[in-house]
């Protein structure tokens, strides 16, 4: 795993509300880590966002479980052999594969 850059604060898509994939500038691609550094891809990152923020909707402050697997940083993804540990796809790196 190579993870170089943390970025300042998440990006969020604009129209959509949702974590990035890429970052704005450049284009690279995204991975997210959690509280205990396991590593999420995008679309797990976003699952759970909205996981917790269902979750809160219903029952504020009764979801540390939850909270505990919200994304708390995200990096720019520049090699390849980066696995998402929630759903175990690889994910998209800026600068090719290694195999
Ligand atoms: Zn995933």
């Amino acid at each position: 795993m190579s993870i170089c850059t943390t970025l300042p604060r998440f990006e969020f898509e604009y129209e959509t509300g949702k974590l990035k994939a890429y970052t704005s500038l450049g284009s690279y691609p995204l991975l997210y880590l959690d509280k205990s550094n396991s590593v999420l891809c995008p679309c797990c990152a976003n699952e759970a966002e909205n996981a917790f923020t269902e979750a809160e909707a219903e029952d504020p402050g009764q979801n540390g479980f939850l909270a505990d697997g919200l994304p708390v940083s995200a990096h720019v993804n520049y090699e390849g052999d980066t696995y998402c540990d929630e759903c175990s796809k690889r994910i998209e790196s800026a600068y090719g594969e290694n195999d």
